[in-house]
């Protein structure tokens, strides 16, 4: 083998919450442990690396809402369907208590200074099972456990590009290179465990089209898709898109804070939208909100705005002082725009892109162990299907830890193929080789422009063929792309995982040939307006990898699926009637 092999029994890519955690339980059950991640310290990498202020979860403490059963209930309401609950009992619901227990001893409080837990009930939550703590230190504190841990190794700064199997098709590794300076690395483990994150950058997020002055978070380059993809695993539900309402200007949200409290949505001319009886009566499906605002804006009475200036001094300091933990840099951004809640409305805007379906039955297909379809390959978080936010990534890396341990144990030992390290080397270090060419930032851009026209919000055939036609270009022209040193190859990297993200993505949109939960958040496509409830209700797209060409597959929907209950509710009450009329969907 060329160069060192870094060994371990479990190797984690991607130091986030889901990582952290799937690495101290890896250990905790014996298991060496090497955990890589592309920024240099896991301290503060990640989602969670600002802090976090809630996690959703039941803690079984008697209340009927309280209870496992409705939580499942309630995620896959907010999974609208499609999110497999045998696989999201397992990994993202029943470990939630022990995980609360995890956090605790892990130095993280999640209760008030009485001792008591504080929940409250959030836009469309079964109860009030929104845990509020005070998390700013949530990361650090996980991977300060994560670090003590002596069968912990943790090498930061390395961008990993491929898993690696040995002949029987089992994940034994993986490579990558440090990105400052560029040397390649290889890994050699039992088993792995991939924990990257969400998948974003995908479009341009309207309007200001740059990843790096939006919620985009540049970390998330769809990389764990491609490692997934093209070691063979499948990812489900990744044609929907999400639209969401965001404060102009800013790159995170805190509409919700803002309506709980007694803010109201207004539009342009000052006329009411939305406040807060409304949000509580479109509990299960908040996003009507987001259509009620598109809806002004596309009539002209835009741009919207969250008004809180009605409501008295001691609630607007209590929205100022949750918002303090909960978002702390919307507080700063109000002062530096001059705006005082008491006095001036926050103006809102229609936040286009993000790749997601509500709660998170998109991702890479897991069982209920964690594993992949790739033996000894596993998936946790954000990238995996049934994790839902802090609460599945938490939970989801709190079990695959242990049965990636368990599979290691029980495994031959790891063999990697040489003559295919090699090749994955020489595809690695490529873009170094080439002394001009195309810069990755035009790649990216021009990936970007070419998603955002013809796989964005509105989809039709035509478009989305002729999107795939330009990709199959763009692989090609994947040969050209140049890169000066290890942050530039990183980057490369991120945009060419970006390209196969974006194969497999138009090839899905193409494949769901109807419309599904309008255009505001999930798939629509212009020229199959209506629903085809008969042929794809529930069913989830498959989308795997063979070399360069994607593999679509269908799943049947399990039968704790609730496709009956979403047969019967109609688009009107899905996105509200007004977004219902701009999707076409009602005269
Ligand atoms: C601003 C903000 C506030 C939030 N607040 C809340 C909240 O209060 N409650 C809640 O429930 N949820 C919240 N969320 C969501 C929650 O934080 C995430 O769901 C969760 O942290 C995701 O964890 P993860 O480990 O799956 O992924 P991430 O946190 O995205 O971690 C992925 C890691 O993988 C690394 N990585 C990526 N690619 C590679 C590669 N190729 N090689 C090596 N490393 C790689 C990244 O550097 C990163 O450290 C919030 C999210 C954001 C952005």
């Amino acid at each position: 083998m060329d160069g060192n092999v870094i060994e371990s029994d479990v190797l984690v890519i991607g130091g986030g919450i889901a990582g952290c955690v799937a690495a101290v339980r890896a250990a905790e059950a014996g298991a060496s442990v090497v955990l890589v991640d592309k920024t240099r310290s896991v301290r503060r990498s990640g989602d969670a690396g600002r802090g976090l202020a809630f996690l959703t979860t039941y803690l079984d403490l008697g209340e009927p809402w309280d209870t496992p059963e409705v939580f499942a209930d309630w995620y896959c309401d907010i999974a609208l369907g499609l999110v497999d609950m045998e696989v999201a009992r397992p990994l993202g619901i029943d470990p939630l208590p022990a995980v609360c227990r995890f956090l605790e001893e892990s130095g993280v409080p999640l209760r008030n200074a009485d001792g008591d837990y504080e929940r409250v009930g959030r836009m469309w939550t079964p109860g009030p099972i929104v845990l509020k703590f005070d998390g700013a230190d949530i990361k650090p504190r996980l991977a300060e456990r994560a670090a003590a841990t002596d069968r912990v190794r943790i090498i930061g700064g390395v961008h990993a590009t491929s898993v690696q199997l040995d002949d029987t098709g089992r994940a034994v590794g993986a490579t990558g290179f440090d990105i400052r300076s560029c040397e390649f690395l290889t890994f050699r483990a039992g088993a792995v465990i991939v924990a990257t994150g969400n998948a974003e950058r995908v479009i341009f997020n309207s309007p200001r089209r740059d990843a790096f002055h939006t919620y985009h978070r540049p970390y998330h380059a769809t990389t764990g898709f491609a490692l997934a993809a093209r070691a063979g695993a499948v990812a489900a539900n990744i044609e929907f898109l999400g639209t969401f309402l965001f404060p102009r200007g800013f790159a995170t949200g805190a509409m919700g804070n803002l309506l709980e409290a007694g803010g109201r949505l207004v539009n342009g001319n000052g006329q009411l939208i939305a406040d807060l009886p409304d949000v509580e009566g479109e509990r299960r499906f908040g996003f009507g909100i987001v259509g009620k605002a598109a809806g002004e804006v596309l009539a002209g009475r835009g741009p919207v705005y969250i008004d809180c200036t009605h409501l008295p001094p001691a609630e607007i300091a209590a929205i100022s002082d949750y918002i303090s933990y909960d978002a702390p840099l919307f507080l700063e951004f109000l002062e530096q725009s001059g705006i005082d809640l008491s006095r001036h409305p926050v103006e809102f805007e229609l936040f286009n892109g993000a790749w997601s379906a509500t709660g998170s039955p998109k991702g890479v297909v897991v069982g209920a162990d964690g594993q992949t379809r790739v033996p000894g390959l596993f998936a946790a978080g954000d990238l995996a299907t049934p994790a839902y936010a802090l609460a599945g990534s938490l939970a989801s890396g709190y079990v695959i830890g242990r049965t990636a341990a368990e599979f290691a144990r029980s495994a031959a030992a790891p063999v990697l193929d040489a003559s295919a390290v090699a090749a994955e080397r020489r595809r690695t270090l490529a873009p170094l080789n080439r002394t001009s060419g195309i810069g990755w930032r035009e790649y990216e851009h021009q990936l970007q422009d070419l998603m955002t026209k013809y796989v964005g919000m509105d989809r039709n055939e035509i478009g989305l063929r002729q999107a795939a036609e330009y990709l199959r270009g763009y692989a090609a022209a994947a040969g050209e792309v140049h890169a000066g040193n290890g942050h530039e190859l990183m980057r490369a990297h991120e945009a060419f995982d970006l390209r196969l993200f974006d194969e497999m993505m138009t090839a899905v949109a193409l494949e769901r040939d109807e419309s599904r939960f309008s255009f505001l958040m999930g798939h629509y496509r212009t020229d199959r307006p209506g629903a085809d409830d008969q042929r794809w209700l529930g069913v989830s797209i498959l989308a795997g990898h063979d070399g360069e060409q994607p593999v679509l597959e269908h799943t049947v929907p399990t039968p704790s699926w609730r496709a009956a209950q979403l047969e019967n509710r109609s688009v009107v009450e899905l996105v509200g009637e007004r977004g219902a009329r701009l999707a076409g969907k009602v005269g």
